[in-house]
Order: structure tokens, then sequence, then C-alpha cells
């Protein structure tokens, strides 16, 4: 191998802290594709974890087991999941961000925590497919647990976005 492809990484090196064994609460959140999605872990089981999401514009969201099986915590409105995912977007990206990426007209500075944004909420609870989300977030913790791969990772272009 020469010492250029050494050097050369594809990825960063990543901190591994944030990948205990314990999951954080919400360990994947992302702004993509016209929603903000993300991955919540259980409060109850280490085995399931809840994939929410809301769609921009509609404001329409659901929220599923990554088996598929519907939050029992949908019903009247958005459940705890989608405001954790909210809580997590808004740390991550700032809460200019998180509307913008909704389609949410509001004054970032009233936004704090994700309860904040779900009062902007106006969609309803549309079942849709959590496997794609789900997906995502796995291609992610791959990235994650290989940091050091020298080899060009076809997964890496999911992060590539407009
Ligand atoms: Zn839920």
């Amino acid at each position: 191998m020469s010492e250029e492809q050494i050097s050369d990484r594809s990825v960063q090196q990543v901190q591994h802290e944030a990948m205990s064994r314990k999951l954080k609460k919400v360990p994947f959140v992302e702004i993509h594709g016209g929603r903000v999605a993300g991955v919540v872990s259980s409060g109850s089981s280490a085995e399931r974890v809840y994939v929410s999401f809301i769609d921009a514009g509609t404001t329409n969201y659901y929220c599923s087991t990554n088996n598929n099986r519907p939050c029992g915590g949908l019903r009247g409105g958005p459940c705890k999941h989608i405001k954790s995912m909210l809580d997590e977007a808004v740390i991550q990206y700032g809460a200019a961000k998180v509307l913008k990426g909704l389609k949410i007209e509001a004054d970032p500075a009233t936004i704090h925590r994700g309860s904040d944004i779900v009062r902007h909420l106006t969609g309803s609870k549309v079942k849709e497919e959590a496997s794609i989300v789900f997906s995502r977030f796995l291609s992610y913790l791959r990235q994650l647990e290989n940091p050091n791969s020298v080899m060009p990772s076809p997964e890496m272009t999911w992060f590539i976005v407009g």
C-alpha cells in the first residue's frame, strides 16, 4: 500500500463516546428529503427503537417501531418520541434550520425545545414506511464503527445532500 493511499482516508476519525453500549435517547436525527426524521430509543426496552418523522410543508407525522408497528402514543397528536426527536434536532441543527426543514413560519428565537415546534405542527398522522429512515440509520452506524476505512465508502453519498 502506498503512503498516498494511507493518508487519503475517506472518513474522518469519529469520537466513539456517543456510541457506548447503551444507545442515547435519540441516536440519530436528520433533516433530509423534505422531512425531519429520527430514531428514538424506547424507554422500556433496549431491543426496541422508534422511527419518527415529520414531513415538510404539510407537517404530517408518523411514528412506528423498527418492526413497523405503529406507536401507541400517536392518538390525538404527536407522541413523546416525535418531541424527543425535535429536541435533538434543535440541539444538533439549531431552531432556524429545523423550522426551514419543515417549512414552518415561526421566529427561531421562540424555539428552545421540541415541544415549541410541536405547537406549530398542523398536520395529522399519516402511515408511512419506516424502513427507509431505519436503513439510513444503520448506514450511519456503520460509518461510526468503521471510521478509518481507506476504501471509498458508497454509503457516504447519503450524506451529500442539497
Ligand atoms: Zn412514538
